[in-house]
């Protein structure tokens, strides 16, 4: 680890009072949460049902095959008992706390920054914490999914509720991305964390950064790192404890 690089981020980091965090699924990984992008995981579920979890988290799977899709999501997304925020969060937290973090923009719907009391978070990709009747609109949380038997639904209509999740093949919400456009347009320093600037996601919200504090911190080198000014490969857990 270059020593020399992380005092030079600590500093910068310390000296800006507008930091934006897009940070990644990864971070959760390193918390042992399951994401959909890992191998293991997709391989379990093909074997269980037949089909990818790319195949299952679809509006398609959510209206004609809603039993699986639940099963499915409640096995594998809905993780109640491993959701507990890492020593990154933690640290991105000290962030937010010391009033100079603008926002926090992330794809992962765990919502493990919440847990931490962060009031600035976006959810590019929605909630896994939040269940919505489609008809009448009534809210449910992810206790309720978790301990209904089956399909949960909605205790007026009974009616089969849906995540307030973007799913497969789903525009993302519109106010969410322009919302984040925005804070990464104002931002002076832009960390991103535990992901690559090779998402189609991540690619689209840099259009928008015209500062040169462009900082990423992620576990493997991909395609694309030379688009940002300050790269630093390791674990979020063990990098960011040490430069905030
Ligand atoms: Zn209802």
């Amino acid at each position: 680890m270059d020593k020399h690089l992380l005092e030079q981020l600590k500093k910068m980091i310390a000296e800006s009072n507008n930091i934006v965090v897009l940070g990644g699924v990864r971070m959760e990984e390193e918390c042992g949460i399951n994401s959909v992008r890992m191998e293991n995981v997709a391989y379990e579920v093909e074997q269980r049902y037949g089909y990818s979890p790319e195949e299952i988290l679809t509006p398609s799977f959510l209206q004609n095959r809603v039993e699986l899709f639940y099963d499915y999501f409640k096995r594998y997304v809905i993780q109640l008992d491993k959701m507990l925020p890492g020593e990154a969060h933690v640290a991105v937290m000290r962030l937010e706390q010391s009033g100079r973090l603008q926002a926090i923009i992330t794809r992962s719907p765990f919502g493990l920054y919440q847990m931490l009391g962060s009031r600035k978070v976006i959810e590019l990709h929605g909630s896994i914490h939040k269940y919505v009747c489609p008809k009448c609109k009534k809210e449910y949380s992810d206790v309720y999914v978790a301990s209904s038997n089956g399909i949960p639904y909605c205790q007026n209509c009974k009616v089969a509720l849906r995540p307030d999740l973007a799913l497969y093949g789903e525009e993302l919400n519109n106010t969410r991305i322009s919302k984040a456009a925005e804070f990464v347009e104002k931002a002076d320093v832009l960390l991103v964390l535990g992901a690559s600037l090779n998402s189609y996601l991540t690619k689209h919200l840099l259009k928008y950064y015209s500062g040169n504090k462009l900082i990423m911190i992620n576990d493997k080198p991909c395609i694309n790192d030379d688009k940002a000014d300050y790269v630093v490969y390791g674990r979020c857990s063990e990098i960011l404890p040490q430069i905030m």
